[in-house]
């Protein structure tokens, strides 16, 4: 499942409710987000 992270509010939000809100945050109406994982993101050194 795709988790996307708010560039406004930085609240993570699934892509079934983006769907349901049409691409917006539901917590601050925003439109940008950063793709992530439902872990928490590690950095790996290439
Ligand atoms: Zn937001």
């Amino acid at each position: 499942m795709a988790m996307y992270k708010c560039f406004k509010c930085g609240k993570r939000i699934s892509h079934i409710v983006l769907k349901k809100t049409k691409g917006k945050c539901s917590y601050c109406d925003s439109r940008i987000f950063y793709k992530t994982r439902s872990v928490v993101a590690k950095v790996k050194a290439v």
